[in-house]
């Protein structure tokens, strides 16, 4: 488990950040109604695999460990299925929370060394700027090469079956008109710089 390491002023504004940023969700605020009754770990597919299970998330960011939270695993072995967010007695959408800790992360490049989601959300948001979807061939090979290029060999057999089949194209296609994807995204940014 990775130490903390963020300065107390630093992790206490990261922690505001986090809150600010929970409650702008619609019924954000009822993060604050959480029972500890651990039923969305127990409906969690994947709670057996993270550093910290979605109920424990919660009791980790009361204890002002919000930085451990975000260096664990948890957040990049949450498959978005939603079934904590609808179970949940207390209506917290728990799901959009782990989504919050993953902007969080990466803004703060706070996720653990070894983690490879973070380097994968990264690169596929860049791609999706830049041609309005995404190119897998661009972003797999992009991927590859900043965290296994020998895994790039390994997959090349696989590569070369689905583009056989039509399934990977070698030359990224755009959407049409582009740039008007490109202006509603900066005008997202800057509202979200307010
Ligand atoms: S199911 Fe809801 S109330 Fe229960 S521990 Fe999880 S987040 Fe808290
Ligand atoms: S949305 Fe994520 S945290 Fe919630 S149950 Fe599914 S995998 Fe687990």
């Amino acid at each position: 488990m990775a130490e903390m390491q963020l300065p107390a002023g630093k992790l206490a504004e990261l922690s505001e950040r986090f809150l600010q940023d929970v409650y702008s969700i619609p019924d954000g605020e009822k993060i604050k109604l959480c029972l500890q009754c651990g039923t969305c770990s127990a409906s969690c597919p994947t709670s057996y695999a993270m550093d910290y299970t979605p109920r424990e998330i919660i009791a980790a960011f009361r204890a002002g460990m919000l930085d451990r939270v975000l260096k664990s695993n948890t957040v990049w072995m949450c498959a978005s299925c939603y079934s904590c967010t609808v179970r949940c007695p207390a209506g917290i959408k728990l799901t959009d929370v782990m989504y919050e800790l993953k902007r969080l992360g990466i803004e703060y490049g706070l996720y653990a060394k070894q983690a490879t989601a973070p380097v994968l959300s990264r690169e596929f948001v860049k791609m999706v700027d830049k041609h309005g979807r995404n190119p897998e061939l661009s972003l797999l090979g992009t991927f590859y090469l900043k965290t296994n290029p020998f895994g790039l060999l390994k997959m090349a057999p696989l590569g070369l079956k689905l583009f056989k089949r039509g399934r990977l194209a070698f030359r990224p296609s755009k959407v049409k008109k582009q740039y008007e994807l490109a202006r509603i995204t900066k005008r997202l940014e800057s509202k979200e710089g307010k």
